[in-house]
């Protein structure tokens, strides 16, 4: 009788750690989704809409005056669809429109995006929505079609807010749509020093998480141009006032009942796992290459902080 290798006698699914911490995994393109699916991962922490937009090689207002809402919804509802198909009925993080404008110039339509002098500072996230209601209806409606066709499983996260203003004005639109607030799980992305500061008072206006997008909130917190090769040295994620702003946040939020996450790349670093666990975030979202270790480095911190409270 023929001996099986080792290798081929392990199991091909490798089982995955239970863990406190759930550990998501960021989709940016919805071709990922079986892949993404395939890590054990316990939903989705972000998923990104730009790529389904920008492909289709229009700016958003130009399909409204073509009269073209029709395709432009249909696109995120078959990308979004498609994510949510395959996780549920795990949780998926679906984030509205964030595009910074120079990546609209180049589409059609582009001509009539106002060149900026930093995009960056500029007009994108929750500000470029609420400037353009028209344009933030239509991917609400795409969302309120799905929840229509079941998929409950989804909630819905706004980019780049400020304060709770924004957020009050932001749920507005989202009811205005045909989603009711206190039936779906909805939240915001803490990327700005103000944000930070400010959830308190976002709780309040009835978030129901806050997710740290880390290559921002570093970005915005330190001053440094995240793609900005000349000062990349600058660029840690793991600068103590960034930590400091992340640390706050999970501890207002514990305070009010509002659950806490990472989106951002280093959401997918050991040390900002250690971090994270240690102030007890609720939930990690990583790349999908990294899903496999967070799980265990989660898993090690937790049982490392179960130990310390015995001892
Ligand atoms: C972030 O800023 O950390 C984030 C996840 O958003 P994006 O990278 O899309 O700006
Ligand atoms: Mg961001």
């Amino acid at each position: 009788k023929q001996r099986q290798p080792v290798e081929d006698a392990r199991p091909k699914t490798p089982v995955k750690p239970m863990t406190a911490t759930e550990v998501k995994v960021n989709v940016s393109i919805p071709e990922a989704a079986e892949r993404a699916a395939a890590t054990g991962a316990d939903g989705v922490g972000l998923l990104r809409i730009e790529h389904m937009v920008l492909s289709l090689g229009k700016t958003p207002e130009r399909f409204i005056s073509d009269n073209g809402e029709r395709a432009y919804v249909d696109e995120i509802i078959e990308g979004v669809r498609t994510v949510a198909d395959e996780f549920y009925p795990r949780p998926v993080r679906v984030r509205t429109l964030d595009a910074p404008s120079d990546e609209f110039r180049q589409l059609q339509g582009g001509e009539d995006v106002p060149r900026e002098h930093n995009p960056m500072l500029g007009y994108r996230g929750i500000r470029r929505s609420l400037g353009n209601p028209s344009v933030f209806k239509l991917e609400l409606e795409a969302f309120r079609r799905l929840y229509d066709m079941g998929y409950d499983n989804l909630e819905v996260m706004f980019p780049l807010v400020n304060d709770a203003e924004e957020v009050i004005r932001a749920r507005q639109h989202m009811k205005e749509a045909g989603i009711d607030p206190e039936k779906r799980e909805w939240g915001v992305m803490i990327e700005t020093p103000a944000s930070a500061l400010q959830v308190g008072a976002m709780a309040e206006a009835g978030i129901d998480f806050a997710s740290f997008g880390t290559n921002d909130l570093t970005q915005y917190t330190l001053a440094v141009d995240r793609n900005n090769e000349n000062v990349a040295s600058v660029y840690d994620e793991l600068h103590p006032a960034v930590l400091e702003l992340i640390g706050s946040t999970i501890e207002t939020c514990r305070e009010h009942g509002v659950k806490t996450s990472i989106c951002g790349q280093a959401g997918s670093k050991p040390k900002m796992v250690q971090y994270l666990v240690e102030s007890g975030v609720s939930s990690i979202s990583a790349n999908i290459d990294a899903v496999r270790d967070v799980q265990h480095e989660v898993k090690r911190v937790e049982q490392r902080l179960l130990l310390d409270s015995v001892r």
